[in-house]
């Protein structure tokens, strides 16, 4: 399941799950995804910025390169990262710290964080890309 900030053409924020990024484009092609404010069909994902975590210490090697080629490919980076990562949304920080301890899986993760939660993970000394979401067009799929 993936969690979009979505908006309709009046404003309004909400939040919607889908199965994929095709469930989405599929159910707003249909008119299926409304805004529950305002009821107006006209919704679009919200742009929005993420991090992500590689999982160490194998991965960290290529830390430098993965992030110059995410940041390059940009929409397939998004694609790619919300296939082979995990999602643990406003945990990032806090399990991106247990996986640099120890105390968590090492493993892909992505998520949101907080300006302060980004300098703590910094200070830590733990590797992190943040990648802008950008709305795409509908027509992608
Ligand atoms: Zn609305």
């Amino acid at each position: 399941m993936i969690a979009y900030d979505l908006q309709c053409n009046n404003g309004h924020a909400f939040e919607g799950w889908f199965e994929d990024r095709k469930a989405y484009l599929d159910q707003k092609k249909k008119g299926l995804i409304t805004c529950p404010i305002c009821n107006v069909t006209s919704v679009d994902i919200v742009p929005s910025t993420f991090a992500i975590k590689s999982a160490p210490p194998s991965a960290s090697k290529d830390f430098a390169a993965e992030k110059a080629v995410l940041e390059k490919i940009g929409q397939e980076a998004i694609d790619f990262v919300e296939k082979n990562f995990d999602n643990v949304g406003c945990e990032f920080a806090k399990e991106a710290l247990k996986i640099h301890y120890g105390a968590a899986e090492p493993r892909n993760i992505r998520g949101v964080s907080t300006k302060e939660e980004e300098k703590t993970l910094t200070d830590e000394g733990i590797q992190f890309i943040k990648i802008p979401i950008p709305a795409r067009p509908d027509t992608d799929s």
